[in-house]
């Protein structure tokens, strides 16, 4: 029994919030064939029919909009049934000493006990038959929720907490700009939580940057990919671009005008797919590319949103969250990204806006972002895909 998060304050809205979670639900569980899934006004039901409880558990966990979820068992209407599979249930967690309480909530009006009668009648049974248990109001250890519906009495004693967030779809479309690096792959992850259902745009420049740091951030893209369903990566070939960068840009502003040529290819990217907004990992005074005066500069080619989700966290807290989702131990490892090879000792940490325009004109920026836009590549990429497997990989990069 599957609770919706936020959604249920959306209105007229909500209709599509619940037809897309139901959609997600089943997109995340679509190798489970003996599934029912139903997707209700006011609660989900996946009717797992045989299925592996503990494997449904664990994809639930990570679909967006789901506030929490109860394993349940439905019976027929009968109370003397429910009594039994309450005390039953009771049992299979009970330890000496632990206290109890029945919550039920009664949807169909017609069943002859109201809600209390319902509350008293479980609760005595249960009082006469798990020796030593006690009835707390406040805080008990087990809560045993009946749910009396239409099609039968729910009964569930335990809760799941859910990913939160919006169902992904329901907040549009946007693009990532994803490294491999740790920050990117949790501002995608905190993208796709407020329901937005993103591209990734990666660019990569080969032979300065190896085989195994692509397919590494493919990788990344696999781990997050568990959020939304599929996920469409696009690599960007950067290489001709940084090199012409390198050879007619002061030094100082070498940074500044590499993101400004990545932000405008991600731009042409993002309008040509019908997206909306561009999300990237910055996080604010993280290193020198991530000031307000340099933000402002390499904002300046773009009028899309752009969006930070990290924008005010601590390297510490994007951590946490980056071990949580399951990309930390993959981002850690250590290949060179396009940017830290092309990164000089001291990139200006406060770049000049109009400077960074006229520095741009030493670079033919037209020709050379049509030409990358014309050579991504794209690859369809699905929750747990693996690129990078080999421990051979690891150690081809490392030696
Ligand atoms: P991350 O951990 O996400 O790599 P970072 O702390 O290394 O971030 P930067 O290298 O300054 O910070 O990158 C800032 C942001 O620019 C990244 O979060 C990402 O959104 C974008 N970015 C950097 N490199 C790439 C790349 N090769 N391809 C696509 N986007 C990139
Ligand atoms: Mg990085």
């Amino acid at each position: 029994m599957v609770r919706y998060g936020e959604l249920s304050t959306k209105g007229k809205n909500r209709k599509d919030f619940i037809q897309q979670l139901g959609n997600n639900v089943r997109h995340a569980l679509k190798d489970f064939s003996s599934l029912h899934i139903l997707a209700q006004h006011d609660r989900l039901h996946v009717k797992l029919n045989g299925e592996d409880s503990d494997k449904v558990i664990e994809r639930l966990k990570g679909v967006f909009g789901i506030e929490n979820f109860s394993p349940a068992i439905r019976i027929e209407k009968d109370i003397d049934k429910a009594k039994e599979f309450a005390v039953s249930m009771i049992q299979e967690q009970f330890k000496p000493g632990m206290t109890f309480k029945i919550k039920t909530r009664r949807q169909d009006k017609n069943f002859p006990l109201h809600t209390r009668e319902i509350n008293d009648a479980l609760g005595g049974y249960v009082l006469n038959n798990v020796n030593g248990i006690k009835v707390k109001m406040k805080n008990p250890d087990i809560v045993l929720e009946a749910d009396v519906r239409m099609n039968g009495i729910f009964l569930s004693s335990s809760t799941i907490e859910g990913a939160g967030g919006l169902p992904v779809g329901t907040g549009g479309k946007a693009t990532m700009m994803l490294s491999g690096g740790i920050d990117s792959p949790v501002a995608a992850y905190l993208g796709m939580k407020r329901g937005v259902k993103i591209d990734m745009i990666h660019f990569y420049s080969p032979p300065y940057t190896s085989p195994q740091a692509l397919a590494k951030t493919k990788e990344l893209t696999a781990k997050i990919a568990r959020f939304s369903g599929n996920v469409q990566f696009i690599e960007v070939p950067f290489t001709e671009i940084q090199e012409e960068i390198k050879a007619k840009v002061p030094e100082g502003y070498l940074m500044t005008i590499q993101r400004r040529m990545m932000l405008k290819i991600a731009d042409v990217i993002t309008r040509q797919r019908n997206c909306k907004g561009i999300f990237t990992g910055e996080s604010l005074g993280q290193v020198a590319s991530q000031t307000l005066e340099s933000m402002m500069a390499i904002n300046d080619v773009t009028n899309l949103p752009v969006l930070r989700p990290l924008v005010s966290m601590d390297k510490t807290e994007i951590i946490k969250i980056a071990e949580k989702i399951g990309t930390y131990d993959l981002s850690i490892l250590p290949f060179e990204d396009c940017c830290t090879i092309f990164t000089p000792p001291a990139p200006k940490t406060k770049p000049d806006t109009s400077k960074a325009r006229m520095f741009e004109g030493n670079i033919d920026v037209d020709d050379l972002v049509e030409k990358a836009v014309k050579n991504i590549k794209v690859t369809n990429i699905g929750p747990g895909d693996e690129f990078l497997n080999s421990q051979e990989d690891v150690f081809a990069e490392l030696l």
